[in-house]
């Protein structure tokens, strides 16, 4: 199992929430040392333009620090791909998030859709031609399903439920439904955490999301996984709530 770091994604760029000052500090101090890490390069314009217009890409390079963070968020992204499916688990510790990103516009503290990127990306190189999505953010994930609505080769997920285990359960049922993919991968928003936003799932609860995605993919994607850290805003829990999901993952 790695992790996709880089020291650039602790850098602040907006004041909205996902920015926050050491909210990537409050996750990395819980992974360091437990995971290897991996130094991301930024997402090549080519790479972006997979997924957005040439109009998006331009708009976001108007603000050249914000146009860095989120070309290096998009490159940790192809990098946490690529290690997937390798054959290692990854995860990208990285930061903006991407899901509310569509082809040509962007909101919810997301500019480029890092997971969207990495996906096309995977598939032009012609490792993958399928993939299931799972994004078990608070939020759906608007435009991930923008890009991949008309493709069935690429479903996506989001479960969504007021109890804990019946969201679990639900997530594992809907997975398994798709049946047999390339590779599997995740939007991982912890917003939906006890304390979070959404208030639903404690450390165990993900520590069993994490078992759950592992054993899909080890079932129905050659074991090939990675997921992309999207949400979560509480800074005393998250950390904890993510090495909790990447103990079960790994
Ligand atoms: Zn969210």
């Amino acid at each position: 199992m790695k992790v996709v770091y880089s020291p650039r994604y602790c850098e602040v760029y907006s004041n909205d929430p996902a920015s926050a000052p050491g909210r990537i500090e409050a996750i990395c101090d819980h992974l360091e040392g437990r995971f290897p890490f991996l130094e991301p390069e930024p997402a090549p314009e080519a790479d972006l333009l997979l997924v957005h217009s040439q109009y998006h890409v331009e708009s976001i390079g108007r603000d050249s620090h914000l146009y860095e963070l989120a070309s290096l968020a998009a490159g940790g992204a192809l990098l946490a791909a690529r290690t997937a499916f390798a054959g290692e688990p990854c995860f990208g510790l990285i930061r903006p998030p991407g899901h509310h990103a569509s082809p040509s516009d962007c909101w919810g503290f997301c500019f480029f859709n890092n997971l969207a990127v990495s996906l096309k990306s995977l598939f032009a190189s012609g490792a993958a031609r399928t993939a299931v999505i799972l994004d078990f953010d608070l939020h759906f994930g608007d435009g991930t399903d923008n890009i991949f609505c008309r493709d069935p080769d690429v479903p996506y997920i989001h479960p969504s439920d007021n109890n804990a285990d019946a969201f679990l359960k639900r997530a594992e049922r809907e997975l398994k439904s798709v049946g047999d993919r390339d590779i599997l991968a995740i939007s991982a928003g912890f917003d939906r955490g006890k304390s979070d936003w959404g208030n639903l799932l404690d450390e165990e609860d993900y520590r069993r999301l994490g078992e759950i995605t592992r054993d899909y993919a080890v079932e129905h994607c050659e074991g090939r996984r990675y997921a992309l850290l999207e949400g979560g805003y509480n800074h005393q829990v998250l950390g904890r709530h993510v090495l909790a999901f990447l103990e079960g993952f790994e």
